[in-house]
């Protein structure tokens, strides 16, 4: 029998596993660098996180972000990325980037989407022209952008949708363009192609999914579809579902989240990536996220509140300026909210800074294996005055954590 397994650009070591919950704590190592799991991945849709330069972005801790292959592929398009030798030198970005497929943007973007088995059909929405992205074009794409971690092709569709056949047919079609990229994809040594279990919020599908792409063996996998209106328990069972069908040596990624409810959750139920706009789009309106909940601080309350935007906070943007910081008050955030682009992007290095912390604060409680005691102080000081939401309580009851 061969032993041989895929080429793959990425080695990953568990280090420890919560001996309560499903959580546990890895090191991913990527091309551009180590990467420590559990972890929160900005996103950086046009090759920038909106507001932070490249060395800001850095400061926060981050060591991958996301960009996003639509975009990059209109512009600066294919040619010119092939020229200048990828995104992380177009961006001077010297750590690991994630690209999607394109797919999702398109479906989501551009009402005109129609799918096909060949591929997604859309019109530019440059000049109106028919153009078409195909599993293979998608990883041309993602393989000139030179991204560390690529996601195939998938087929997405709303997971509240009631339409079972289209769910059962957009699972496996998703399986058959993995396929597809997986023999498009030129450089596997170089580049990580992660596949997406798909199926909706049935489980039965999702289950179907997970045993025949999991049979591919790509370097990483990630569960696809969520985050589109579904219940949470519904959420949390598809988590559950599928990372008890995963191999326990690959990273795992649960695309789209990025609540930090949201996330200390999937960590027990064993997911180890996430994504999401949310922290620095709330950062825009104002939103800064921190261990007592989301504040908003455009709210008159803190027109003299001059603290920083979170006490104890290592950001850039909250520590004094005696240790380095810019010494940011709530006050002055408040100040420039309304009518100064800088407040929120002081916001967004914050937000994105105290994810990462989060993150890391989650990681060494798995180490130190003490998670659940983690999630019931976590959900006491979130949530401050109220109770615990329901379906978190019972997801982490479900794998032995009681807050
Ligand atoms: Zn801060």
């Amino acid at each position: 029998m061969s032993t041989a397994t895929k080429p793959s650009a990425l080695t990953f070591d568990l280090h420890g596993r919560c001996s309560t919950s499903k959580a546990r704590a890895s090191t991913l190592q990527l091309p551009h660098g180590a990467v420590e799991l559990p972890m929160f991945m900005p996103v950086a849709t046009q090759a920038s996180l909106k507001g932070l330069t490249p060395e800001q972005l850095e400061e926060t801790g981050c060591r991958l972000c996301l960009n996003n292959t639509y975009h990059l592929g209109l512009k600066p398009g294919q040619a010119v990325l092939d020229t200048i030798g990828g995104a992380h030198k177009l961006q001077g970005w010297n750590y690991n980037i994630l690209t999607d497929s394109g797919g999702f943007q398109m479906v989501s973007l551009l009402k005109l989407a129609k799918i096909t088995e060949e591929g997604v059909r859309f019109l530019s929405p440059h000049d109106g022209s028919p153009m078409l992205l195909t599993p293979e074009h998608s990883m041309s794409l993602q393989n000139s952008i030179g991204s560390d971690i690529m996601m195939q092709l998938d087929d997405v569709i709303q997971t509240t949708s009631p339409d079972r056949a289209r769910m059962k047919e957009a699972m496996e079609r998703s399986i058959r363009w993995l396929d597809r990229c997986i023999v498009a994809h030129k450089y596997p040594e170089s580049q990580n192609l992660f596949c997406i279990i798909q199926g909706g919020l049935n489980l039965e599908m999702r289950r179907q999914c997970c045993l025949e792409m999991v049979k591919r063996d790509t370097p990483g996998i990630a569960i696809g579809g969520l985050s589109g209106g579904e219940a949470k328990t519904d959420f949390c069972k598809v988590v559950d579902t599928c990372t008890s069908l995963f191999p326990e040596k690959k990273p795992r990624y649960v695309m789209g989240i990025g609540y930090p409810e949201d996330i200390v959750v999937a960590v027990a139920l064993g997911a180890d990536m996430f994504d999401c706009v949310w922290p620095t789009r709330t950062a825009r309106f104002g939103n800064a996220i921190t261990a007592c909940g989301v504040l908003n601080l455009k709210h008159a309350r803190y027109a003299e509140d001059f603290g920083p935007v979170e006490e104890g906070c290592s950001c850039t943007c909250c520590r004094a300026k005696q240790d380095g910081g810019l010494g940011v008050s709530r006050a002055y955030i408040y100040h420039l909210a309304a009518k100064e682009t800088v407040g929120a992007h002081l916001l967004t290095m914050h937000n994105v800074h105290h994810l990462l912390s989060l993150m890391g604060r989650i990681r060494t409680a798995i180490l130190e294996d003490r998670y659940p005691a983690f999630c019931k102080d976590f959900f006491v000081k979130y949530f401050e005055s109220q109770p615990p939401p329901e379906w978190a309580v019972d997801a982490l009851k479900g794998v032995g954590i009681d807050i």
